[in-house]
């Protein structure tokens, strides 16, 4: 009787026990069923998020960092979240979302890799024909997948409320129960070993991804300790990821002290996110720069560490380098730039006070670069310029530092010049190296240099320091040149006085301050006047008649040369037209008009001459354009304006000719009449052996041409009996007559008249 009993109490306890714990599986597996559903929700945000990620990218074309390092940190977050969601569950909706999920990620990878080459068309194909549909298909997998753990979690709650209610009256249903409850541990027991193996075969899968990717992804615990990191670790730093597995994230990184900081508060708060820039040790090699966006998902049920995402930015990092080194430097002649050479002038002026130095800057400038620049050609200047950077650099003291400002300007920086002393014996050795002998396209040069030196006091800053020196500089330009001068206080007031001129000069053809005076020019063997130069003139208000060589350069430079020498040109063949109205015998043959080079640049130059000829009524062989060689600058350009004023009938003389340095060159380019020798040469005739051979050499070319000659400047006898010898056809000179005005040339033609009828 008892043992039936036992049997059955036992029984029913054993029934009552079993359907407690039906009832009680029941409830974890609806919860579980439940937390599936939510860990699905969420990768269905992370999907969105690539979306968004995805959409805007092909949106903009192209990949921003952030966005490439938001993506990565996604999918890598999103498929550990699978690995382990599949573990939990062998629900075929979740394996289809999972399908679904990675078709859909591989989709967003490819396109991303076409977008980061700068492919955007084939991008745009892939999201259209992978992307789009994959995440049509993912959406609708996720929902499904939602929907059934969330049936599968209410079906499980639901009967798990059936169960206990029904628990006394079906013991037969609970036995069965029982023996199905054998049999679904048998079943859960075989679903264990499958989640064991998914996993395994989603840890693989994702080793294989990371594998491939360009990106290194690791993961730390708390304390920096790497408990994972993806192989591709091995081409990053050279150690395979085993070895690196338990160490320490910050003992590979150059120069960990700001990363520890960093790395310390992203792991105190969870869900922080930072970007670093560090450089990792390299086994057996130069250390590699890299970028690495650290994630705090040490709450993450599944990661359940500090996520870090590693990049390569070595070719950024260098490219980055270059670009910063050609932002401070000359790329002619390496040297420092204009912005380096006033960050270290004035971080020597900022530590001199203290040490008691005294700074000092040198402001180099080449004499007369514009003129081998513009005769031997732009590729020889360069030349010039880069041998002058080797040897300002090899002059000097390591201490000191030279930069190319700009041009043919260059600056030293002497970082102690005790008194002055020290900076003018630098300042000789610069003048010597810019002074020694170069070869340009073949041929030996002297050139030479100007030098300014401005000194330090506690006050002066380097912009003003550098004013000076070159304040300095033009002053010793205009001392003659190759010198050096020492800045003074008021070198200032002389260059504030230029900038005065320079303004009032804009003023100066309004006010009528402008007027010409004319030099003869006579024949050598009866002194009869054949022409005349126009020669411009200001009456400044304040100072006087200003000389041409005073303003002329200054009206070049701003560009007022152009509407001074228009005026110029109406203004001499007016004049040249009354002198002919009012002596129609004995009115001298021609004018001769000086032209500026940018004049002959200027595109409407030709019709101002044809217009200035034709309202004076001028034959066009009357007037005589004269142009410098260094005036024929740009050579294609003058050629072509020399042409169309040949083609008017006007004539054309080189002057100041042997001056420059390709007089030949151009007498073969240039379609000249006439040629006038430079007033240098005139005037050695007779006591220099070199000037007269040359001279002579000239006239003989000039015959041999068939252009007529002009020598400048004769002042003695002498010289004009030397050309009367060498049978040169004119001459020009205070011998005959100073610049004089339009009334004194009537005088002239008068005298010479007088002496003709006297004859
Ligand atoms: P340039 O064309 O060679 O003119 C001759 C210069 O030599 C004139 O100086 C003249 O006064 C000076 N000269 C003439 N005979 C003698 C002499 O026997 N001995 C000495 N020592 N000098 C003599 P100026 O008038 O001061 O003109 C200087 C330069 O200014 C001219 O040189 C010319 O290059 C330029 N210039 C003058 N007027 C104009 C102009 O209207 N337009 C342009 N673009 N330049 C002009
Ligand atoms: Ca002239
Ligand atoms: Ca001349």
């Amino acid at each position: 009787m008892r043992r039936p009993l036992i049997i059955a109490t036992l029984l029913v306890a054993a029934i009552f026990a079993v359907m407690m714990g039906g009832v009680s599986r029941l409830g974890a597996q609806a919860e579980r069923d439940w937390k599936i559903a939510t860990d699905v929700t969420q990768l269905q945000a992370n999907v969105h998020r690539l979306s968004a990620l995805e959409w805007q990218a092909v949106a903009e074309g192209k990949v921003s960092p952030a966005a490439h390092q938001d993506v990565a940190a996604t999918l890598v977050s999103s498929r550990l979240m699978l690995v382990r969601l599949r573990g939990r569950s062998d629900s075929a909706a979740l394996e289809r979302f999972a399908v679904a999920f990675e078709r859909y990620a591989g989709a967003v990878e490819h396109e991303f890799a076409f977008l980061e080459l700068g492919r955007v068309d084939e991008a745009e194909q892939i999201d259209e024909e992978l992307v789009d549909p994959a995440f049509a298909l993912v959406t609708r997998a996720s929902a499904d997948s939602v929907a059934a753990h969330r049936a599968a979690a209410r079906r499980s709650g639901a009967t798990a409320r059936t169960g206990s209610v029904v628990l006394g009256v079906l013991a037969l249903a609970l036995i069965i129960g029982l023996v199905a409850r054998f049999h679904r541990t048998g079943r859960a027991l075989a679903a264990a070993r499958a989640s064991e193996r998914a996993r395994r075969d989603g840890e693989e899968w994702l080793r294989g991804l990371l594998g491939n990717a360009s990106d290194t992804v690791a993961v730390t615990d708390a304390a920096g300790r790497l408990t994972w990191v993806s192989e591709t670790v091995e081409q990053l730093i050279g150690v395979p990821a085993t070895e690196v597995v338990g160490t320490v994230f910050t003992e590979h990184m150059e120069d960990p002290e700001a990363a520890v900081h960093k790395l310390g508060a992203i792991a105190a708060a969870p869900g922080a996110r930072d970007d670093l820039q560090v450089r990792l040790k390299r086994a057996g090699g130069r250390g590699v720069d890299v970028e690495a966006r650290v994630t705090n998902l040490l709450d993450h049920p599944t990661v359940g560490g500090i996520v870090v995402n590693i990049r390569d930015v070595s070719d950024r990092t260098a490219l980055e380098g270059r670009l910063r080194h050609q932002a401070l430097h000359d790329p002619l002649t390496g040297l420092a730039n204009r912005a380096l050479f006033e960050d270290r002038l004035e971080h020597a002026l900022a530590s001199a006070g203290r040490a008691g130095r005294h700074p000092a800057v040198l402001f180099c400038d080449l004499d007369d670069f514009k003129t081998i620049n513009d005769s031997l050609g732009h590729e020889a200047g360069d030349a010039l310029l880069e041998e002058l950077g080797r040897r300002l650099a090899a002059t000097l003291r390591d201490a000191d530092s030279v930069a190319r400002l700009g041009g043919d300007e260059f600056a030293v920086l002497i970082e102690d010049a005790g008194d002055a002393d020290d900076a003018v014996a630098v300042a000789e050795r610069v003048l010597a190296a810019m002074a020694a002998p170069v070869q340009l396209r073949g041929r030996e040069l002297a050139v030479h240099g100007s030098v300014g030196i401005a000194m330090s006091d506690d006050a002066t800053d380097a912009q003003t320091l550098l004013r000076q020196a070159d304040v300095a500089m033009y002053a010793a330009k205009s001392d003659g040149k190759g010198r050096f001068r020492l800045f003074e206080q008021r070198m200032h007031e002389a260059v504030m006085q230029r900038l005065e001129l320079k303004a009032d000069l804009s003023r100066a053809i309004d006010r009528g301050e402008l007027f010409l005076a004319y030099q003869p020019i006579v024949a050598v063997d009866s002194s009869r006047l054949v022409g005349v130069e126009a020669l411009l003139r200001w009456r400044h208000p304040a100072r006087g008649v200003v000389a041409p060589d005073d303003f002329i350069p200054m009206a070049e430079e701003s560009g007022l040369i152009v509407p001074i020498g228009r005026w110029v040109l109406q203004e001499a063949t007016r004049q040249f037209a009354r002198w002919k109205r009012e002596r129609p015998h004995g009115a001298p043959g021609h004018i001769s008009v000086n032209v500026a080079g940018a004049q002959l640049h200027d595109p409407g130059f030709t019709d101002d001459v044809a217009s200035a000829i034709a309202h004076a009524g001028l034959l066009p062989g009357e007037l005589i354009l004269e142009v410098t060689e260094s005036s024929l600058i740009d050579e294609d350009g003058s050629e072509a304006s020399l042409a169309e004023l040949r083609s008017l009938g006007t004539r054309l003389a080189i002057d100041d000719f042997g001056s420059g340095y390709s007089a030949l060159n151009y007498l073969r380019r240039f379609p000249m009449d006439i040629l006038k020798i430079d007033r240098s040469f005139v005037n050695g005739v007779t006591t220099v052996p070199r000037d007269a051979a040359l001279t002579r050499a000239m006239i003989a070319m000039a015959a041999a041409l068939g252009l007529d000659v002009v020598a400048e400047g004769v002042e003695r006898d002498e010289p004009l009996c030397a050309l009367q010898a060498l049978h040169c056809g004119m001459a020009q000179g205070f011998l005959f007559s100073r610049p004089v005005s339009p009334g004194e040339v009537l005088g002239l033609i008068d005298a010479a008249g007088a002496r003709a009828d006297a004859a």
